[in-house]
């Protein structure tokens, strides 16, 4: 035997009966999107590494660490799979003009990579639900996402608050930051005699890192430096006040958390979190903010933007600890086949039954009664159907209940359908 084949790290196989997990949360949001008008797209999983570097920025996590960057052997061009999503969705539409036509809510599901540590929350290849409204300045659209996220929760059981809550802040504008950083970097040089190494290495490369610091010695200083908020001007302030004055009226509770900065360098004014406490440190479900200048950076016409990620391996294990998930889908039948020759006849009639809506599997692989119906029970489904040689010979199968008790009957093979309307409407 030759020797078995592995995954690569941090890429997980999501195996039954968890798919059908997966498919019931996909199957709420695209619901609930529908819901709120934001339609369907898909971008390619691979784009030019240049797209990512300019969209989520040089001096990133994502950028420096955690590309999966690699040549096209072909013909040389560098490539990379796709790190998050928002950056693919702006360049397609930069590419077909479609914000010529107007403003646009979109989404996508599906794979992102980032070469991390895989652990609990946290792998090499995951999914995203992005949600993105183009071309629309806010603030109400800042809150639109934010209720709609807040709604996707309530579909699927968890509790805000409780299971989830949000935080929020803003980084006011670009310019607004720099003046901001200026005066950091002031105070810092101010004093110098209290910063520690790593403070002082960071001074002039990323002075808001300093403020992240655990150094006990160096709170007081922290907790005393310049606010950003000191440096917003009125339009930052009133979109702010706006999106805050929504949420109140909304009864959404949240945190306004000044450290808030989200890991892409592409946003501005409204960044938002929903954070959990029930996933150890891997704790943030969703993410997103505002983005107004990341379609002129990508070489579109400039155009206001606000989106959020969310993920989804993040999203199943919060429902798995909350025990959110419902039991997987059973069949409503089995069918029974006690004699493999009759399978070709069988099979007809369970085609009938799919084309009138029941969900019907097959007994498949021989075995005798009793391991037949040890699989129907197994299966969950509520009837064994029993195309027993007697039977068929008479035009006839055996229905006999498997969950709610009830009489085992004849059914004519001629009025399979009318029992499918009948289980349909039961
Ligand atoms: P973190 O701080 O946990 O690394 P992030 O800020 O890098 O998250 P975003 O880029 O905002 O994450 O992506 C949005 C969401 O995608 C996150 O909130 C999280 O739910 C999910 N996510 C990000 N990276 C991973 C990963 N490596 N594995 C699983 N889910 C992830
Ligand atoms: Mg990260």
């Amino acid at each position: 035997m030759s020797e078995a084949l592995r995954a690569i790290k941090g890429m997980n196989d999501i195996l039954p009966p968890e798919g059908a997990h997966w498919e019931w949360v996909e199957g709420r949001m695209r619901v609930l999107l529908a819901r709120y008008g934001y339609q369907n797209l898909r971008t390619p999983i691979v784009e030019t590494t240049d797209l990512f570097v300019r969209g989520v920025g040089e001096v990133t996590d994502i950028v420096e660490k955690e590309m999966y960057s690699f040549e096209d052997k072909m013909n040389g061009d560098r490539l990379t799979l796709r790190p998050e999503g928002t950056a693919g969705i702006v360049r397609a539409m930069i590419e077909h003009g479609v914000l010529h036509h107007g403003p646009l809510r979109g989404w996508m599901i599906g794979p992102m990579f980032r070469h991390e540590r895989p652990q609990k929350g946290r792998s090499r290849q995951f999914h995203q639900l992005d949600v993105e409204a183009l071309g629309y300045a806010g603030p109400d659209v800042d809150a639109e996402l934010i209720l709609l996220t807040r709604a996707l929760w309530r579909e699927l059981g968890l509790v805000e608050g409780r299971d989830v809550r949000l935080e929020l802040n803003t980084l006011g504008q670009p310019a607004e930051r720099q003046a901001h950083r200026e005066a950091l970097v002031a105070y810092f040089q101010a004093h110098t005699e209290q910063l520690d190494d790593d403070a002082r290495r960071r001074l002039h490369t990323n002075p808001l890192r300093i403020l992240d610091t655990k150094n006990p010695a160096m709170q007081a200083l922290v907790e005393a430096a310049p606010k950003l908020s000191e440096f917003l001007g009125p339009e930052s302030l009133a979109h702010f006040a706006g999106l805050c004055a929504i949420l109140d009226a909304a009864g959404l509770a949240y945190r306004v958390n000044p450290r808030l900065v989200r890991g892409l360098d592409y946003y501005n004014l409204t960044v938002f979190e929903w954070v959990t406490e029930r996933l150890g440190s891997q704790g943030t479900v969703c993410g997103g903010g505002r983005y107004d200048g990341l379609i002129a950076q990508l070489g579109g016409k400039g155009a206001p933007a606000a989106g959020f990620g969310l993920g989804l391996e993040r999203l199943v294990l919060l429902l798995q600890t909350c025990e959110l998930l419902p039991a997987p889908l059973a069949p409503d039948a089995y069918a029974v086949v006690p004699d493999a020759a009759a399978a070709p006849r069988v099979l007809l009639v369970l085609e009938a039954l799919r084309a009138a809506g029941v969900a019907v599997v097959m007994h498949a692989g021989g075995g005798g009664m009793k391991s037949q119906f040890k699989k129907a029970d197994a299966s969950g489904a509520r009837f064994a159907l029993i195309f027993g040689a007697d039977e068929l010979a008479a035009g006839q199968v055996a229905v006999k209940p498997l969950r709610d008790g009830g009489e085992q009957r004849l059914l004519a093979l001629a009025d399979v359908a009318s029992w499918a309307a009948e289980l349909r409407t039961a």
